[in-house]
């Protein structure tokens, strides 16, 4: 018996292996090997440029929207139909072996990103499906939660500095404890400092992050020899029904 194409009538013989009843150029036709939206959204904190992906905020790698960015962002989101075992899936593209991507973004005063796929949704189809897509890039501004805790002054800790401490060494010090925080911020962006106050016989430092501070005080004990006591007051019971307390950290320098 002669198999032929469902839709026009072509002969297998003639025009190749029919794929679920269709010749090669109905499959073809019939078939969308891109799915991409038309628009992609890229979320921004406008104060420190970090980007959310997957729910997580990611340090910046420049200002604004990259290139870089928006690639990633495409990859995420487009789809590549594929026929496996005699039903229809939409992969991720990097699951499809042997499909040539293009993509490039336009970045101008409308962004978008023109993308072209060439690849195969089967493994009977003769040669691959060329075809192109336009997606509308929006961005949207808004503020990161480690920018929003900066922003509120939030601190969990105070460390109070004290001792007759001469001009230069207590600017010294401060130095010093800033780059510890900022290095402690590059692991984890929660931890900093949000505020310092200078006062009579020292320095107070509000730091975010209980932890952060007993680092800070081990610091000043190491270096300077100060003595440090800690004390906690409750400040409030999270929704969950944790206690939350604020820390109070002093470091005596002799
Ligand atoms: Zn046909
Ligand atoms: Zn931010």
């Amino acid at each position: 018996m002669k198999r032929f194409c469902y839709r026009c009538g072509a002969l297998e013989a003639e025009r190749g292996p029919l794929i679920q009843g269709l010749c090669q150029r109905c499959f073809v036709a019939e078939n969308r090997l891109l799915h991409a939206p038309t628009e992609i959204e890229i979320v921004i904190c406008k104060h420190c440029g970090s980007r959310l992906v997957g729910g997580r905020w990611q340090k910046p790698e420049g200002k604004g929207v990259s290139a870089d960015a928006v690639r990633e962002s495409v990859l995420r989101e487009i789809r590549i139909l594929q026929l496996t075992d005699s039903s229809f899936k939409l992969v991720r593209p990097e699951q499809v072996s042997g499909l040539e991507l293009g993509i490039e973004p336009k970045l101008g005063r409308e962004p978008l990103v023109e993308i072209r796929a060439r690849g195969k949704m089967s493994e009977m189809q003769l040669e691959p499906k060329t075809e192109e897509a336009k997606i509308k890039i929006a961005v949207r501004w808004t503020t990161c939660k480690v920018c929003a805790l900066k922003r509120a002054g939030h601190h969990e800790a105070i460390l109070q500095v004290r001792g007759r401490i001469p001009r230069e060494g207590l600017a010294g010090l401060r130095r010093e404890l800033e780059a510890l925080a900022k290095k402690a911020g590059e692991q984890s962006p929660t931890m900093f400092i949000a505020k310092i106050e200078e006062c009579r016989g020292g320095l107070d430092f509000y730091v975010s992050s209980i932890s952060l501070a007993r680092r800070m005080a081990a610091l000043m004990k190491e270096k300077f020899g100060a003595k440090i006591s800690e004390s906690a007051k409750l400040i409030g019971v999270e929704r969950g029904g944790r206690r939350k307390f604020r820390v109070s950290l002093l470091a005596r320098i002799p």
